[in-house]
């Protein structure tokens, strides 16, 4: 299967039907699984043998989704959970408990920041936020002896902000800890974080990887490259009395990270993913390849045409070689980012309220990545209690429209776009 290009595994990771077996991956909408004796569900509770035997530690339709996103990313396994926050909620406290520090660009989703900065920080984890562009030196500046995690994100939500993923893995790496990568924008088909160093990947599967915006989920991946065994993550390497002093790093090896996540965390936080929306993520799965291709081509359409309008102050795209980040794009997404671009309309707030108000195809929703072209104004809408000064500092100007192109034919999208910033002139 690994030796599958990314569209073919798109469509046929995780899932070989034996014979008379149903050709689509079924929903297994059972909380429950038989055995003929205790002795061998006994078995199964000790770790000794595979199999299923209670939902909230593994499903047959979660199964095959959490093979098919490992197969994407390149990792020695995967799991799915309730929503993009459980996965990046667990992806660190599978590593790090209270009076543990970690590193976090400051470039990431709302989310996750209010996670690190509120939540984590009340249950006694520290995060110290560096910019997105720090060196080496100051990535290993932030470190503290007790640094059990740096995390980044590939392609932020919504700044488009691309982290420089090779200096945050090596300054990471220089500390013994190991590199959490938010990689939900750009997803696996665009970019391979475990390539350049990155040894963990979350995504919220809620965006691109379903694309139709009919569930939400998450999921965590595991590379299998980072070495435990260096002292520093007594949990992984030292036996756990609540599962039989099991040692994660001896009976589960390349993956000791990701068993571990389940038989601890899933275990006792319970955020599982449910089998039908395992269900309708693998059906969006199945076309993710296709539909990453158009939303790239046709964002880049759409920004291309928005550089060259009048009416347009600024357009923020990756992907524009007039773009500042168009080399580290390159670099990390070579076959293309994602289908959002953010620009700004002459007018200010008045007038970006008035391009919205004006939209006849494109929705206007806060959610993003999804197959249908949605647009939000920040100011107006998520962040309107905020003065158009405050919105400046914030880097979300009052003037900032984000713009989730879909995968509508792009004459369309553009004819859209051109009568609402008409509307919006006048
Ligand atoms: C949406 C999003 C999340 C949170 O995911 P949910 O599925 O909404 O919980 C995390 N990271 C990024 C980059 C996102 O876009």
């Amino acid at each position: 299967m690994q030796d599958y290009k990314q569209d073919t595994l798109c469509i046929h990771a995780g899932y070989k039907p034996g014979n008379g077996q149903p050709r689509v991956a079924p929903i297994v909408q059972s909380t429950t699984y038989v055995y003929e004796s205790s002795k061998e569900m006994g078995a199964l509770f000790d770790l000794e043998e595979d199999g299923f035997f209670y939902t909230r530690l593994g499903n047959p339709t979660n199964d095959v989704v959490e093979k098919k996103i490992a197969a994407l990313e390149g990792g020695v396994g995967a799991m799915i959970t309730s929503s993009g926050q459980a996965a990046s909620l667990m992806s660190v406290l599978n590593i790090c408990t209270a009076g543990d520090h970690m590193v976090s660009s400051s470039a990431i989703y709302g989310g996750t920041f209010n996670l690190f900065y509120k939540t984590m920080k009340e249950m006694g984890i520290e995060t110290t936020f560096v910019s997105p562009t720090s060196t080496k030196e100051e990535l290993l500046a932030a470190m503290r002896p007790n640094t059990k995690c740096v995390f980044a994100e590939t392609l932020a939500n919504p700044s488009l902000v691309i982290a420089d993923l090779e200096v945050f893995a090596q300054a990471a790496h220089e500390h013994g800890v190991p590199l959490i990568v938010d990689n939900t924008f750009p997803t696996p088909i665009n970019c391979h974080p475990f390539q350049f160093g990155a040894d963990i990947v979350v995504h919220s599967t809620t965006k691109y990887m379903d694309g139709h915006a009919v569930q939400v989920g998450g999921v965590i991946v595991d590379s299998g490259n980072f070495n435990w065994d260096n002292g520093k993550f007594p949990m992984l390497t030292e036996p756990d009395e609540s599962y039989h002093g099991v040692v994660y790093t001896q009976h589960f090896g390349k993956a000791a990270y990701i068993a571990k996540a389940r038989t601890h965390l899933m275990r006792d936080l319970g955020a599982q993913a449910a089998p039908m929306n395992a269900f309708l993520l693998n059906l969006g799965l199945e076309t993710l390849a296709l539909r990453m291709e158009r939303h790239c081509s046709n964002a880049l359409t759409v920004a291309k045409f928005l550089e060259s309008d009048p009416r347009v102050s600024w357009v923020n795209y990756p992907d524009l070689e007039s773009s500042p980040q168009h080399d580290l794009a390159k670099k990390y997404m070579p076959g293309g980012t994602c289908g959002v671009v953010s620009f700004g309309v002459k007018g200010g707030r008045e007038a970006a309220t008035k391009f919205m108000d004006s939209l006849e195809m494109a929705s206007v929703v806060t959610h993003v990545a999804d197959l249908r072209t949605c647009a939000l104004h920040p100011a107006s809408t998520t962040h309107r209690q905020m003065t158009d000064e405050q919105l400046q500092e914030a880097g979300v100007p009052a003037d900032l429209i984000r713009l989730s192109v879909g995968i509508e034919n792009p004459e369309d999208i553009l004819n859209d776009i051109k009568q609402a910033l008409e509307k919006a002139a006048n």
